[in-house]
């Protein structure tokens, strides 16, 4: 396990605005150690107003390719030349490859949130329902990530009902027949929704360190033994929505593995390598 910089290093990293907590930094750079590849991984702060000429500098540069985070996951698409498909319905991109100049955008986030909610959760989604409290960028990822995989209903809840109604908008037309609800987070219909389903996702910002005495669960007694509780927050890895479902007998998983699995997606298509996800996984959550 050697890791050397040298002339023939290739450049990879992550864009956005406040970056410093990032684990994605410490995922890449360990498997770069671990398969001994010629490749370092780099935090890359940027403000909104020098966007555009960050991913230019991509180019310029001739950086293999880079993560792309919050909140810049949404305004990079103008500055791309080709998206995947299923980055473009979703509207958002968290992965960029610079393939001799031309950069195309891809979305991770799905396969990651797939995978950790298969693998992880043992969840098999398909005829399932699933509440979901949240509206904003990665909630976009795990509705179409349901959807792909054939969930029977969805219900998003969300401050601000009007951004899920986009949602709803924008994903539903590539799924015929999807059925997704949508109402106000303070809503008491939460009650009968959470009790319907398997699967309840905290796909708000609402509990993530610093502010770890938030939840977006306004009554513990939500909770029930028979859900799969997913929290996409992984810092703190357990939040007081977490261990509140935990104490009332309901599965639990954190953000973490998603986390690791849509970074081990982005690797591959920056350097054609699949690393043993779950060797990863372990390593990660030994050192975070
Ligand atoms: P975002 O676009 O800013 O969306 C934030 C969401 O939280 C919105 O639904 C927002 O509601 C809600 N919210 C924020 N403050 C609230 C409050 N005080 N009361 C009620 N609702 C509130 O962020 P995002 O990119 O979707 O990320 C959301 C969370 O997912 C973050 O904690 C992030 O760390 C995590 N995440 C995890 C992964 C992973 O790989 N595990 C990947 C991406 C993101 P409004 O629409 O009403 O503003």
């Amino acid at each position: 396990m050697k890791n050397e910089i040298n002339g023939k290093t290739k450049i990879i990293g992550i864009i956005g605005r406040s970056i410093e907590n990032s684990l994605s930094p410490l995922i890449h750079n360990q498997i770069i150690l671990k398969y001994s590849l010629n490749f370092c991984y780099l935090p890359f702060q940027t403000t909104k107003t020098n966007l555009g000429k960050a991913i230019q500098g991509i180019k310029a540069l001739n950086i293999r390719g880079v993560n792309i985070t919050f909140p810049y996951k949404e305004k990079v698409i103008k500055f791309l030349d080709e998206v995947e498909e299923s980055a473009r319905r979703i509207g958002a991109v968290n992965t960029i490859v610079n393939n001799k100049g031309i950069l195309t955008g891809y979305n991770t986030d799905v396969i990651g949130f797939k995978k950790s909610l298969q693998e992880d959760g043992k969840f098999a989604i398909k005829g399932e329902k699933a509440v979901i409290l949240g509206a904003g960028g990665v909630s976009r990822a795990v509705v179409y990530a349901l959807l792909e995989e054939g969930i029977e209903g969805i219900c998003i809840f969300n401050r601000t009902p009007e951004k899920a109604e986009k949602i709803k908008k924008d994903l539903s037309p590539f799924f015929p027949g999807s059925n997704i609800n949508i109402f106000p987070l303070e809503e008491e219909r939460l009650k009968d929704k959470i009790e319907e389903a398997h699967l309840l996702v905290n796909a708000t910002s609402l509990g993530m360190s610093p502010k770890i005495d938030n939840t977006p669960l306004p009554d513990e007694k939500l909770f029930h033994s028979d859900l799969l509780v997913y929290d996409l927050i992984y810092y703190p890895a357990k939040t007081l929505f977490l261990r509140q479902a935990e104490k009332a007998g309901a599965k639990i998983i954190n953000g973490l593995p998603m986390l690791v699995y849509q970074g081990i997606e982005s690797f591959y298509l920056w350097t054609g390598l699949k690393p043993e996800s779950k060797e990863i996984l372990e390593t990660i959550q030994r050192i975070a």
